[in-house]
């Protein structure tokens, strides 16, 4: 039987490289929802190619467009974040992999485990932002959530088989991204060109600005807790530039096991889509011959102050990382837009945490109002 999977954000790097999974075992799964949000012309593309069942495009605007080109198949074409949250529930949807970006993943993926879809887990936002709500929303309704991102899906495959074994400790690997070596003067003055360059993985804008300044790091921190259950203290980063370790765990005796391979998302996405079982794979591999030399530095919170204030919001807990997240998503925007430094961030971020209503038991309807504050201040400190 072929899966059928529904991929939230198709046209981006995750999406992309989702469905060169799928074409490479057109045996096992199916394309079968394909959303973006703006790119009209590649998801018609990928429609095109792909011929799912149903497409969607966030953007309304975009509808007619989307509509006319795929008038010839039999493809059902809808517009809109309503559509998004509802497309999740088709019945013969098995898996849904979210990767789209930020806060607005959150409700589409609550929609998905209600309806008891395999989440293959892309977007760390959701988990930042309502990590609590969405383990026990998956709890109830007995949904698997797989975990893409590379580190965390390193974590997991270190698990398995050790079902009943304490974890002591997850270590998370970074690669310290392009400033890795920057000095905070240097920092003071970074472009948003030369902090797109990521030096080992080509990812969309939002991830990699959060990648050169490490709030990424601080969110897979987030995200660890809640994937693996694991307390703050258990949780350690440790900057690794050749990113070949793609993360670890040690055992209560002091074992540490880490998974490596080439810095390729393909792996983790098919991980997620195929486990526990392992499928071949064209995938490039890791030649020993040539990566000689593994090392390893500490994180440096004073230089790459987000990384602090994501690990300061998982230890406040409640709303904070919401905060957190949404001040960040206001910041990358700002700063991709020349509109504010990149130290300016860490200043903008850290401001709004203390400026919005801490909630300590947020529902959702809290986290919806706290993210439309927390906006609204982090853009009114922006402006001045
Ligand atoms: P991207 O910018 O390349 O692609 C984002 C996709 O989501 C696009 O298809 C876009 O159309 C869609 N989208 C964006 N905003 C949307 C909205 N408001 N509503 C509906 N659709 C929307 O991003 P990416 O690099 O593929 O990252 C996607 C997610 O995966 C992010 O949460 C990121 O943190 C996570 N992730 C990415 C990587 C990576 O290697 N790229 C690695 C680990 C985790
Ligand atoms: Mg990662």
């Amino acid at each position: 039987m072929k899966k059928l999977i529904a991929i939230l954000g198709s046209t981006g790097s995750i999406g992309t490289q989702a469905l060169q999974v799928i074409e490479e075992h057109p045996d096992k799964y199916e394309a079968y929802v394909l959303t973006a949000n703006n790119r009209v012309d590649e998801l018609i593309a990928q429609a095109r190619k792909f011929k799912p069942e149903a497409v969607v495009i966030a953007n309304k605007s975009k509808y007619p467009q989307l509509k006319e080109a795929l008038a010839d198949l039999p493809i059902k074409v809808y517009a809109g974040e309503e559509a998004l949250c509802q497309i999740v529930q088709e019945k013969a949807i098995d898996i849904v992999l979210t990767a789209m970006v930020g806060y607005a993943g959150l409700r589409p993926t609550m929609n998905a485990i209600r309806a008891r879809k395999a989440i293959a887990l892309a977007n760390k936002e959701t988990l930042v932002v309502a990590g609590e709500l969405i383990n026990a929303l998956a709890r109830v309704n007995r949904t698997p959530i797989l975990p893409v991102d590379s580190e965390h899906s390193a974590v997991f495959q270190c698990l398995a088989g050790e079902a009943g074994n304490a974890i002591e400790k997850v270590i998370l690997t970074a690669s310290g991204g392009p400033f890795r070596t920057f000095s905070h003067e240097q920092l003071k003055t970074v472009t948003k060109e030369q902090a797109l360059r990521h030096p080992n993985w080509d990812m969309g804008a939002k991830i990699t600005i959060d990648s050169a300044s490490m709030m990424n790091k601080g969110f897979e921190v987030i995200e660890a807790k809640w994937l693996f259950g694991v307390r703050p203290d258990q949780i350690e980063v440790v900057v690794h530039p050749q990113s070949v370790i793609h993360s670890m765990v040690q055992f209560a005796d002091g074992a540490v096991k880490a998974q490596l391979g080439m810095p390729d998302m393909r792996l983790p996405i098919q991980y997620a889509f195929s486990y526990p079982n392992r499928l071949q794979a064209s995938f490039p591999r890791l030649d020993f011959t040539r990566c000689t030399e593994l090392t390893f530095e500490q994180p440096d919170t004073t230089r790459f102050r987000n990384l602090a204030l994501a690990y300061e919001a998982l230890h406040r807990a409640g709303n904070m990382p919401c905060i957190v997240n949404a001040a960040n998503e206001v910041c990358v925007a700002a700063f991709l837009h020349d509109r504010i430094s990149f130290l300016g961030m860490s200043d903008v971020i850290e401001k709004t945490m203390e400026r919005v209503s801490f909630i300590s038991k947020p529902a959702y309807e809290d986290y919806v109002a706290t993210d439309a504050e927390a906006r609204r201040v982090a853009e009114e400190i922006i402006r001045g």
